[in-house]
């Protein structure tokens, strides 16, 4: 990623139960840093860019509750 964390609330499609999920910048250079650690951790993935210069990211996440995981796509200004 880079450098950037970003996050967002959806609904689970199964069980319908709300996700706030945050994506987590990667720590750079092996530094020590304490996050407070989100209920719920996402991965995204870039998948292309948009005409106003944002970048459509697909958020993936594991509910807490079924365990499924949610795919979500976001538009997100960098
Ligand atoms: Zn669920």
């Amino acid at each position: 990623m880079i450098g950037e964390s970003f996050s967002g609330t959806d609904e689970c499609y199964v069980c319908g139960k709300t996700l706030k999920w945050t994506k987590i910048a990667d720590a750079g250079r092996g530094s020590i840093v304490v996050y407070e650690v989100p209920a719920v951790r996402a991965n995204a993935f870039a998948i292309g860019r948009n005409d106003d210069g944002s970048i459509k990211f697909e958020i993936e996440c594991t509910c807490p509750n079924c365990r499924t995981i949610n795919r979500f796509v976001k538009d997100i200004n960098i």
